[in-house]
């Protein structure tokens, strides 16, 4: 037994990689006084992290980037192992983008995070205004299973930039995804205690870490329903909570459309890791002129897909309750009346959790595929008469996370990307938005609150400080008391030569005011 097992009551959960079935890992299942221990110690780090130099958090961050890509496969190869999809599809969107976070923040964390000057009114002369950008402290961070090591790192990565310590809490699936980035930043330099990976389930060890009253922020990757509840914790204790939640997103194909692009975008949008992306196309929407055409490309793309772990391969889901998810909504919409152009049912007899690239049509708004979050690889298409009827449909359902228009008239892609209620839009492509390090991501409605990456998503993970200086030697201001006699007139009369439109009435209030500002100017410039 490890000393972390022992610590945990010596109780351990098993991994099992999902596209063999074949154990790959036991870790503890941590428990109160374990996650005490670590939040404890993170508290402790906090002060010491807080007061690191933005030089010192870029030479570890660039480092771990360089460390990421000179072992990039045996990383790569734990993702693919926990999650089942190919290292392929692991090295694009798990170790991409995370070295690309890494190396972005490396290198303008100090500049996001600089004290900002600002102006200030008229009525407060001599003063100095800025505020500035303090670490929090701590910050939970839990993720979800799907792409592990992105969705983990970027939050953590956020959170040290800024000067925050963390406790991270990954799926339980993916617990070896999260332990690796913890082994890579302390590689790079990163003390101890400033990133620790806390291991168990999300009904055990997550609540735990959710009710800490040591945390002082919370980063929420997953399912809006878990999403919901873990806000209700953080609002319970008055701490700021991102949630970066589920998602329903369409692509809109237009008659304008290049149809060889979007076909091949919507079947790398709705299949790309086995369609397990909160940003996948889950619904296409096409212009009934360009419809047919449409349907044939992307069906001829489609099904030459193969379920497998190459590169080039859908690799399997991840989990057996999602699947089971993606059978039932796949048995309801035939029920009710949907076509399955390819795929619809689950391969193999083997263990693995492989379900064919699925093309539906003739569905209608009751089946649960046009209402709920699917998670995996099902692309409804649907024809549509007018772009406001498509818009209606885009935005109908309670998610808003990201969405696709397809056009060559740039014009009209803008006009149909700001209709769009989502957190992001890509015009003539998918899911990239996510990986553009300076743009802000995150969701609208139900799909979260907050934003992370960028200069904005930085200063989400600090506290704003607003600051005033004041150095003059001055014993009083003229709305200190006691006020002087006749004081309203005199504010009155500021107030009219600030704002009043009326050329008289300013006029009027500077003369009278005149005498007082001389002699304030005179002693302030003593
Ligand atoms: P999930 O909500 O089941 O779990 C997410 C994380 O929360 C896991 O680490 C889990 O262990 C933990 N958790 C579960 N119950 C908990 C509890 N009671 N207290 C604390 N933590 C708890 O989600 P999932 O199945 O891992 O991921 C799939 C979902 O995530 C989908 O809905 C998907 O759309 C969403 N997602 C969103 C984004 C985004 O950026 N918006 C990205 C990826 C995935």
């Amino acid at each position: 037994m490890t000393n972390e097992e022992a610590r945990s009551g010596g109780e351990t959960f098993a991994v099992v990689n999902p596209a063999t079935g074949r154990e790959v890992g036991r870790y503890p299942l941590m428990g109160r006084a374990e996650v005490d221990r670590v939040v404890a110690r993170a508290r402790e780090t906090a002060a010491e992290w807080a007061q690191s130099s933005f030089a010192e958090r870029k030479k570890i961050l660039c480092r771990a980037a360089a460390i990421l890509a000179d072992d990039g496969r045996r990383y790569a190869e734990v993702v693919a192992e926990e999650t089942g999809k190919t290292v392929m599809d692991a090295v694009l969107a798990d170790l991409f983008p995370v070295g690309d976070l890494l190396s972005y923040y490396g290198k303008n964390a100090k500049k996001f995070l600089q004290p900002v000057k600002v102006g200030r009114p008229a009525l407060l002369p001599g003063r100095k205004a800025y505020y500035t950008f303090e670490p929090k402290g701590v910050v939970g961070v839990i993720s979800p299973w799907n792409y592990p090591f992105t969705l983990s790192a970027g939050p953590t990565i956020s959170a040290l930039a800024a000067g925050n310590t963390v406790v991270l809490k990954p799926s339980s699936q993916t617990t070896r995804s999260g332990l690796i980035l913890q082994e890579i930043l302390e590689q790079a330099g990163l003390p101890r205690g400033a990133l620790q990976v806390i291991t168990g389930s999300g009904s055990r060890t997550g609540q735990l870490l959710i009710e800490h009253p040591g945390l002082d922020m919370l980063f929420f990757t997953g399912s809006t329903a878990v999403g919901r509840m873990v806000n209700v914790k953080a609002a319970e204790r008055l701490i700021p909570a991102v949630m970066e939640l589920g998602g329903k997103d369409a692509a809109i194909v237009t008659r304008q459309a290049d149809l060889d692009r979007a076909a091949h975008a919507a079947v790398w949008g709705a299949f790309f890791n086995c369609g397990q992306t909160c940003i996948s196309i889950e619904l296409c929407l096409v212009d009934r002129a360009v419809y047919e055409p449409f349907l044939a490309k992307v069906l001829a793309i489609a099904k030459d897909l193969r379920s497998g772990s190459r590169a080039g391969e859908i690799g399997s889901m991840t989990m057996a309750d999602q699947l089971a998810i993606v059978e039932t909504q796949v048995a309801d919409a035939r029920e009710k009346g949907a076509q399955v152009l390819t795929g619809g049912a689950r391969e193999g007899g083997g263990p693995g959790l492989f379900y064919p690239p699925t093309i539906l049509t003739e569905v209608t708004p009751e089946m649960k595929v046009m209402t709920e979050e699917t998670f995996g690889p099902v692309l409804p298409i649907v024809p549509y008469d007018n772009i406001l009827e498509a818009l209606e449909l885009a935005n109908r359902g309670p998610y808003g996370l990201s969405g696709a228009v397809f056009t060559r008239d740039l014009e009209e892609g803008r006009w149909i990307a700001r209709r769009m209620h989502t957190g992001s839009v890509n015009i003539n492509d998918c899911l990239v938005a996510y990986v553009i390090p300076a743009l802000p991501f995150g969701g609208v409605k139900q799909s979260g609150v907050g934003r992370y990456h960028g200069r904005l998503g930085l200063q989400a993970f600090c506290n704003i400080k607003a600051i005033t200086e004041f150095a003059y030697d001055l014993t009083k201001e003229p709305y200190y008391y006691p006020f002087p006699p006749e004081g309203d007139a005199a504010a009155l009369a500021v107030l009219s030569v600030l704002h009043s439109h009326n050329p008289l009435r300013r006029f009027t209030a500077l003369v009278k005011l005149l005498p007082g500002a001389i002699k304030f100017w005179r002693y302030r410039n003593k």
